[in-house]
């Protein structure tokens, strides 16, 4: 049960749905209360927010649509769905949410041998809810689909099994974190020449802004060609010339150390903007 202290506390729930799909033959839109059930059935009442993130890309789009739907935040999930894509994201959620803060993970561990390590999240005011042991893959199916299984029955024999619907909202984090509204716009975006980019390469930057810039520079040449055939007509000049050239290296040695500074800015700002919220 719920302390005092996390009881009234905001409640994250992180699903990997690549590693726990929606067991076969279950509704997909029940997923939804049966968590917020099981949470409010251990006292945490406080604000809720459900995210569930995965590749996707062994999910059928019904139990998208369906989770999204019901009051789940959808995360593309470029890395996959081994434990350090998860600690990381943990770790940024931390950073936004101060404590007491409650955190419900549903997930398994993907590398067949160690099971999710959990206590590396437990931190000063910070409350991890599991509803079962985030142990091997098999044991853990079994039991995310027993505990699913059994917070049904609960809820259909309370007579409370209201499914509420809601704009789907999702979040790429493929795409550098781009958010969105609505499950057709999803479906396009999953379609999209940019998701299509971005997920056969992760660059920092955009093709399109990368042959802007390369258009530029080769403005910038021809602007240099028609300045040295001046010159040549100035023989006086050209012990000037040749120092200018000089400097005109030098500048673009630094214009490209900066466009490597600026390259690696931008990747950090994705990396960063990974949050969870
Ligand atoms: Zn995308």
């Amino acid at each position: 049960m719920a302390t005092q202290e996390f009881a009234g506390a905001v409640t994250a729930v992180f699903w990997n749905i690549d590693t726990c799909p929606v067991p076969r033959g279950f509704d997909a839109r029940r997923v939804f209360p049966c968590m917020k059930r099981y949470l409010e059935k251990l006292g945490y009442t406080g604000p809720l927010t459900m995210k569930v993130f995965g590749t996707l890309k062994d999910t059928p789009a019904d139990h998208l649509e369906a989770v999204s739907s019901t009051g789940f935040l959808l995360y593309v999930d470029p890395f996959g769905s081994g434990s350090n894509s998860l600690l990381g994201y943990m770790s940024l959620w931390r950073a936004h949410n101060p404590p007491p803060a409650n955190f419900m993970v549903i997930t398994h561990s993907t590398d067949h041998v160690a099971p999710i390590d959990l206590s590396r999240l437990q931190g000063w005011r910070y409350n991890v809810v599991t509803p079962y042991p985030l142990g091997r893959p098999a044991s853990s199916t079994n039991a995310w689909e027993s505990f699913l299984l059994a917070e049904s029955r609960a809820l259909e024999k309370e007579n409370d099994y209201s499914i509420q619907t809601v704009e789907s909202s999702w979040v790429c984090e493929v795409c550098c974190s781009v958010t969105g509204r609505g499950f057709d716009n999803f479906t396009t975006h999953m379609s999209s020449k940019e998701h299509a980019y971005w997920k056969s390469t992760y660059l920092p930057i955009a093709q399109d802004e990368y042959e802007e810039e390369e258009e530029e520079e080769e403005e910038e040449d021809e602007d240099e060609d028609e300045d040295e055939d001046e010159d040549e007509d100035e023989d006086e000049d050209e012990e000037e010339e040749d120092e200018d050239e000089d400097e005109e290296e030098e500048e673009e040695e630094e214009e490209e150390e900066d466009e490597e500074e600026e390259e690696e800015e931008e990747e950090e700002a994705c990396e960063s903007s990974h949050l969870l919220l």
